[in-house]
């Protein structure tokens, strides 16, 4: 989508600290991060959120709930170290969610204790 921010993050118009990607999917940090570990796993193919999920799509949501997990656990440098201690994986979903960015992402928080529930 051509005005989407993440369609352009994908796409290397806009800078971002990518941490991993590939044919399918793209990992990056979040640009105002909430916690020390703060980062996004965002399809390539544009969906806008959880909610206009496609039954194509359900497959590919694993996928990338796999590599986040991944990537959270994985030992530094090459993950973020979080296996020992955990980590939240959050999909925030149209105005109620809280979603702000229309590109369906997942969002990973750790490196300290997230407090339950959200305000
Ligand atoms: P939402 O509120 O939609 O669930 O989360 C959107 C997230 O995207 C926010 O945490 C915000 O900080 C992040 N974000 C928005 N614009 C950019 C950007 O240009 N680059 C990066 N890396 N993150 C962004
Ligand atoms: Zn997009």
């Amino acid at each position: 989508m051509s005005d989407c921010i993440f369609c352009k993050i994908i796409k290397g118009e806009i800078p971002a600290r990518k941490i991993y990607e590939d044919e399918e999917m793209f990992a990056f940090h979040d640009i105002t991060p909430m916690a020390p570990v703060h980062f996004l796993v965002i399809p390539k193919k544009h969906i806008s959120n959880l909610m206009e999920l496609e039954a194509e799509d359900i497959a590919l949501v694993g996928r990338l709930l796999n590599k986040a997990q991944q990537i959270a656990k994985e030992p530094k440098p090459t993950g973020l170290g979080c296996g020992e201690n955990g980590a939240r994986f959050v999909i925030n979903a149209k105005r109620d969610g809280g979603q702000t960015v229309d590109h369906l992402h997942i969002h990973v928080l750790g490196g300290r204790a997230l407090s339950w529930p959200p305000g």
